[in-house]
């Protein structure tokens, strides 16, 4: 029987720690800040971003939401990032994805000052991670380090395995790994045998989008499992990648969706954004 890794308790805890922490820099004036930028009213999106803007609240830190029409041009956007990158009350940004098909994601991305990158996704703070010397990282995959180092889960010599290379989730996840001495596969949609490549993991991390998608074939026993897949199947209801009933009794410790990974993110996204103000005052 696997272990249920507890992502929202874990959270809580971290938070907490995080919250100290902007007190005691409160105290020396300096309040670290974040600002959120919302194109359009995608729904998913506005969830996410009220549950950001709850968390930072909660732990003190100055959260600012700015939410614009899904019309908003390409440059008007661009000079919205100029402003706030000037502005020293927010030492953190983050864009809100997706956005409108009529910008180009890439070029907001670059417009924002890799200091102020939180989420970690400029291409300079990619290639400080990829050249082992980190300074922001994608949010998810530094959540899931962080899970392993609070239940003890040792990673050097294992053999990794992650399904899915997107540069937020999968190829971040595969340097942070590599950087504690795991031996890293990624795999794809264009993987041949995936089940019995994902068979040979100690880690297995699954970031695919497809609910359901990983089960028991696909899972060698006592292996370590994290789902970062965020799905809804036809009843609406939140679930993973991972098959998680058939799959659980063969883990040593698997994530649960919801409860798992997503809280993690958010409280990664906090962390980085008193980070990044503590290094800028
Ligand atoms: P993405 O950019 O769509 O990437 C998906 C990856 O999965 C791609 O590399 C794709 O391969 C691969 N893939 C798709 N179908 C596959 C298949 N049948 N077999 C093997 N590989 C397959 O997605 P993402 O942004 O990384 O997100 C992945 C999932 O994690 C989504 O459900 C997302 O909602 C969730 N997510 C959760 C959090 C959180 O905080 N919990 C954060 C971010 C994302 P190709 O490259 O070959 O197309």
């Amino acid at each position: 029987m696997g272990e249920v890794i507890n992502g929202k308790e874990l959270a809580e805890k971290l938070q907490a720690e995080i919250a100290t922490e902007v007190s005691e820099l409160r105290k020396k004036g300096i309040v670290p800040g974040l600002v959120v930028l919302l194109v359009g009213d995608n729904p998913a999106s506005q969830v996410y971003v009220r549950n950001k803007e709850i968390a930072a609240t909660k732990i003190g830190i100055h959260s600012k939401v700015e939410r614009y029409s899904a019309d908003l041009t390409e440059e008007e956007l661009l000079a919205e990032i100029d402003r706030f990158n000037k502005d020293e009350a927010f030492h953190g940004i983050l864009v809100q994805l997706p956005l409108p098909k009529h910008i180009d994601e890439e070029k907001v991305l670059l417009a924002i000052d890799p200091k102020k990158d939180v989420d970690g996704f400029h291409p300079m703070n990619l290639g400080k991670l990829f050249a082992g010397d980190p300074e922001m990282i994608p949010c998810t995959p530094y959540g899931i380090m962080k899970m392993f180092e609070a239940y003890n889960i040792s990673i050097e010599g294992k053999r990794a395995v992650i399904i899915g290379r997107s540069n937020i989730v999968g190829k971040p996840m595969a340097q942070l790994l590599l950087m504690e001495n795991a031996t890293v596969t990624i795999a794809h949609s264009k993987t041949r045998n995936l089940a019995e490549v994902a068979k040979e993991a100690d880690i297995l991390v699954v970031a695919i989008g497809r609910g359901h998608f990983v089960t028991k074939e696909f899972v060698k026993p006592g292996a370590v499992v994290i789902d970062v897949g965020m799905n809804r199947n036809e009843a609406g209801k939140l679930i993973g990648d991972v098959k998680f009933d058939e799959v659980e009794p063969l883990t040593s410790y698997i994530t649960p969706v919801p409860k798992g990974v997503g809280p993690m993110t958010i409280t990664m996204l906090m962390q980085q954004t008193v980070e990044a103000a503590k290094r800028q005052s």
